[in-house]
């Protein structure tokens, strides 16, 4: 589904990815962690091409992206993200966020758009919450609707970043348990995670990034009781 060869971005005289080789299978889960600073924004933004990178490749479902050529709406439909900070729109209601992008962008026909985000809220638990405004949600709750926001473009993968480390403890869970049902029905996935729980149980394999680097991959099992890079023995001395 994605295959990333050689990324490198630099900001300034910073380079950030200092040469990237990822490939991410149909159906895949891959959990992304890494101290603070590592990269891990910066890769998910190239990905999904908020972020230009300056060298390297990569392809969504084997076609190279070339981003001064191809649309990159049409790739942005393929490929959803959800941030840490929710992005609601605060003036749009719970409904109304979510049929946006679907009726002005993919130009889906408003009473469809609608009937499907219904859909989508009933699968993310806020079927009551359609009139709701940002404001009046939980963190969690605003989150659940953010990744039914992009849901609702029928993305082919989604990426996530950081998307609980906003919320109070208590709220993580309901967030982390949608994100495993989107898992179990198959979505191909990257997510970038502190929560380590989420990252043994549900991820198909884990990358841990340093220095703009992937240092080390593999099957969760593998990586959490047998880490092989000093760095990734480190972090997980720090957070486990
Ligand atoms: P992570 O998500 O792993 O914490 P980031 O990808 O956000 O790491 O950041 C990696 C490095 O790139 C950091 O040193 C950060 O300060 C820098 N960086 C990220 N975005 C920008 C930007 N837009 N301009 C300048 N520096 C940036
Ligand atoms: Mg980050």
């Amino acid at each position: 589904m994605i295959t990333i060869k050689n990324l490198v971005k630099s900001f300034g005289s910073q380079t950030v990815l200092q040469g990237i080789d990822l490939t991410v299978s149909e159906k895949e889960v891959v959990v992304i962690i890494g101290a603070s600073g590592s990269g891990k924004s910066t890769l998910l933004r190239c990905i999904n091409f908020l972020e230009m990178f300056d060298e390297g490749e990569i392809l969504i479902q084997d076609r190279r992206i070339f981003p001064k050529e191809t649309n990159l709406n049409k790739v942005r439909e393929e490929v959803g993200m959800v941030f840490q900070h929710f992005n609601l729109f605060p003036h749009k209601n719970v409904l109304e966020n979510i049929i946006e992008a679907p009726v002005h962008v993919k130009k889906v026909d408003k009473a469809q758009a609608t009937e499907k985000a219904l859909q989508l809220l009933e699968k993310v638990g806020l079927r009551d919450k359609a009139n709701a405004y940002p404001e009046n949600l939980s963190g969690g709750q605003k989150q659940r609707v953010a990744i039914a926001r992009a849901l609702a473009m029928e993305p082919r993968i989604m990426l996530f970043d950081e998307p609980t480390s906003a919320l109070d403890p208590e709220l993580v869970g309901e967030v982390l348990q949608v994100m495993k049902q989107l898992a179990k029905e198959g979505m191909t996935m990257v997510v970038v995670t502190h929560e380590m729980g989420f990252a043994r149980e549900v991820a198909d394999r884990v990358v841990f990034m340093g220095d703009g680097k992937i240092l080390e991959e593999g099957s969760p099992k593998q990586f959490f009781t047998n880490p092989q890079h000093d760095k990734a023995r480190q972090f997980l001395n720090r957070v486990l």
